[in-house]
């Protein structure tokens, strides 16, 4: 990760391909784009790369989950359970929509276990997001069953796992949807961008009409035609740009993870000489797309005397218990209840707290994490960057 450090000839030719038409909105326009549709295009090439029959361009990895419940008809009163350790996005996206986020613990694949999964379904509960964080599948087709079980719809936040596969199918397919993020530091970048992705051909027409301000897009599925609104919407649009960013990322993309793949097997190999370390559980490893590499140790002492070696040597990993983004405690506004509303809403209504979200309702997940290290695998190593960190995990196998 990510895809900025591939930037290259192809991508300059995409963008001026736009340029020289001077459209820069993904409709209309039909006398001066030349025929140039790249955010449609680029859809249909992300549709047919990943499997799925229908793919959606939008703003943002955000805006993708917020498009894509909304299509599913979720609202106010509604659950949606998504696991303690994801980006801040996928529980804003819940709470805009006017759902509770409901958390659940992480396994050792780092992502939502099964198990508290099913505890924490309600007679609310209408949808689940299980996340594939750092390239790498959740345990995506048991916690399907279990959602087919209850008859609830799954969203799989795949905004860190563009390119992953589980057995040869694309995460982001097994579920009812999948969305994506193209933000700046994803493994395919289009600056700010996202995707959702379904074989539900009414639930993608919804997310079109959705992201569109509600226009009708009936008589043109895909884009625009109608004068009539079916339902409210609002502004998620990708613009050309994006999109031919995308289209030049997206052929990048198999090799990127390739790349990824065998420079996280030279930190793997190496950070095994550690006394005590084990892997996270990656259930295809031929499937990874290794934009990162997480290792751990016994317990959460013996993870930071070894991450002090790793920043003695210029090669400090990342302790998520210790970082304010991805992880349940750290996340101090949830927990309080911030919000700008003056009447406290998402957090209350009707002058009353909606749900207590309590630091310390997640202690396996918090165990787990106090111990786990974490280095972003680079799609091109320097040797520098190659030399040192091999050679602070060799210090940290002295210990
Ligand atoms: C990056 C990310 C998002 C949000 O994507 P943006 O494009 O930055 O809005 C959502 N979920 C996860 C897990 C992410 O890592």
């Amino acid at each position: 990760m990510p895809g900025f450090e591939v930037f290259g000839e192809e991508e300059k030719q995409q963008v001026l391909e736009v340029f020289d038409t001077g459209v820069l909105f993904r409709y209309e326009f039909g006398d001066q784009r030349k025929g140039v549709y790249k955010v449609r295009e680029f859809e249909k090439a992300f549709a047919g790369f990943t499997g799925a029959a229908h793919a959606q361009a939008v703003t943002s990895g955000t805006a993708a989950l917020k498009v894509a419940l909304a299509a599913m008809g979720v609202g106010i009163g509604d659950e949606v359970i998504t696991q303690g350790f994801t980006f801040v996005a996928t529980w804003e996206a819940i709470l805009d929509i006017g759902a509770l986020p409901i958390f659940t613990e992480v396994d050792e694949t780092l992502n939502m276990d099964p198990a508290d999964l099913e505890k924490k379904i309600t007679d609310k509960t209408r949808a689940i997001i299980p996340v594939h964080m750092m390239g790498a599948p959740a345990r995506i087709k048991e916690i399907k069953a279990i959602a087919d079980k209850h008859g609830i719809a799954v969203l799989e936040d795949t905004a860190q796992a563009a390119g992953a596969r589980l057995n040869g199918q694309h995460l982001g397919t097994f579920g009812h949807c999948g969305t994506f993020s193209f933000d700046a530091v994803k493994t395919m970048t289009t600056g700010e961008g996202g995707m959702i992705i379904t074989s539900d051909e009414s639930l993608w027409r919804n997310c079109s009409e959705y992201h569109d301000h509600g226009h009708d897009h009936a008589v043109n599925p895909g884009g625009r035609g109608g004068e009539g609104r079916s339902f409210v919407g609002f502004n998620y649009r990708m613009m050309e740009l994006q999109g031919a960013m995308g289209l030049a990322q997206l052929a990048k993309l198999d090799a990127m993870c390739v790349s990824q793949r065998k420079n996280k097997a030279i930190l793997k190999e190496a950070a095994s000489q550690i006394s005590g370390v084990s892997f996270r559980e990656i259930l295809d490893e031929e499937g990874d797309s290794a934009t990162f590499f997480a290792f751990m140790l016994p317990d959460s002492d013996q993870a930071g005397r070894v991450n002090q070696v790793l920043r003695d040597n210029g090669a400090g990993a990342i302790n998520f218990a210790e970082n304010t983004w991805h992880f349940y405690p750290a996340w101090e506004h949830l927990i309080e209840g911030k919000t700008l509303c003056h009447n406290g809403w998402p957090f209350h209504a009707h002058g009353k707290r909606r749900f207590i979200y309590d630091p310390v309702a997640l202690p396996a997940s918090s165990e787990l994490m106090s111990r786990t290290l974490v280095y972003q695998v680079p799609v091109q190593f320097t040797d520098d960057q190659r030399d040192t960190t091999l050679n602070a995990l060799k210090e940290a196998a002295q210990l």
